[in-house]
């Protein structure tokens, strides 16, 4: 019998977002030296690329203030990726005054979701990221790409693939590396996630694409499989689930890191990340953020663990 799961990849990069897409997305606010613990133990586990915080409106996302001292302290560690967000120009002049070597841009592929979420329409905002892309290329630093609202959006449902398509093209051309495909309502379900990625790669080739799944429905592992399935190697996933689901409050919003590290260990493939070590990292985060956390294979472990 051929291997039905021949096409998933021998080795996945794990891009942890935990830090910023994680915690961007929660009611407490970590102060800036638990973020640098944080970073630092998921960098103790094993994560190579950690997305470390974001230069946005401090009055806007007060759990993002203070990502200049993140980095700050963060220096010495060597070996990390610290991909940080910009939404601007601003945000991306004080990335690279503070030090940042990697950015994170983002669009969306839904007008309405666009609109809401980043202040203007799909075209003005692709016109802003080729030229943050272009200022941040000269200088040197790598650059990340996320589309939103792969495969739903929250205002307008369904999204047209053909959008989807055109932002991460236009994501790719402005000079990112990597485009992460995010399903920020995680409505997606692994047909779909087919189709997109299929799309996708076939506009700027497979080896450009991230999966970024979210549990919100308890589809983010299945959508994540699918995707290494048709050979995408690169996965985000948020430590302890970090974020929860902005658009369905209580519910699950990221892919928890320790679940899909679970799947990959059982499956053979190559990461980096000690499951373990990851667990205490998220276990330091939640008791700063006061609440139980949304990885299933975090609660498994510790279930599993001797009383005492
Ligand atoms: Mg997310």
């Amino acid at each position: 019998m051929t291997d039905p799961l021949a096409g998933v990849p021998a080795e996945v990069t794990i891009v942890e977002v935990g830090p910023r897409d994680g915690l961007q997305n929660e009611a407490a606010i970590l102060p800036v030296e638990a973020r640098v613990a944080l970073v630092r133990d998921l960098a103790g586990a094993g994560l190579r690329c950690i997305e470390a915080g974001a230069f946005v409106r401090a009055d806007l996302v007060p759990a993002m203030a203070g990502t200049d001292a993140v980095l700050a302290g963060l220096g010495g560690l060597e070996g990390v990726r610290l991909p940080v967000l910009v939404p601007n120009p601003r945000g991306l002049q004080a990335a690279i005054e503070a030090g940042a070597r990697e950015v994170a841009l983002f669009a969306a592929a839904s007008e309405t979701f666009s609109q809401r979420n980043g202040g203007a329409g799909i075209d003005t905002t692709l016109a802003r990221l080729r030229e943050v892309a272009g200022t941040a290329t000269a200088a040197g630093l790598g650059l990340r790409g996320y589309v939103s609202c792969v495969a739903g959006c929250p205002f307008e449902g369904e999204v047209a693939l053909e959008a989807v398509v055109r932002v991460t093209r236009a994501l790719v051309e402005s000079g990112c590396a990597e485009v992460s495909l995010g399903d920020t309502i995680g409505a997606g379900t692994p047909r779909r996630i087919a189709q997109v990625v299929g799309a996708c790669a076939e506009a700027v080739g497979i080896g450009r694409l991230a999966i970024h799944a979210h549990d919100t429905m308890g589809q983010a592992l299945a959508n994540v499989l699918t995707a290494l399935e048709m050979g995408v190697a690169t996965v985000d996933a948020s430590v302890a689930g970090l974020g929860g689901c902005p658009f369905a409050p209580g519910a699950a919003g990221n892919l928890a890191t320790e679940d899909l590290v679970y799947m990959l260990d059982g499956m053979g493939v190559r990461h980096g990340v000690d499951l373990d070590r990851l667990i205490r990292a998220g276990e330091g985060a939640l008791a700063g953020l006061g609440h139980a956390g949304h990885s299933r294979a975090a609660t498994g472990r510790r279930r599993a663990r001797p009383a005492g």
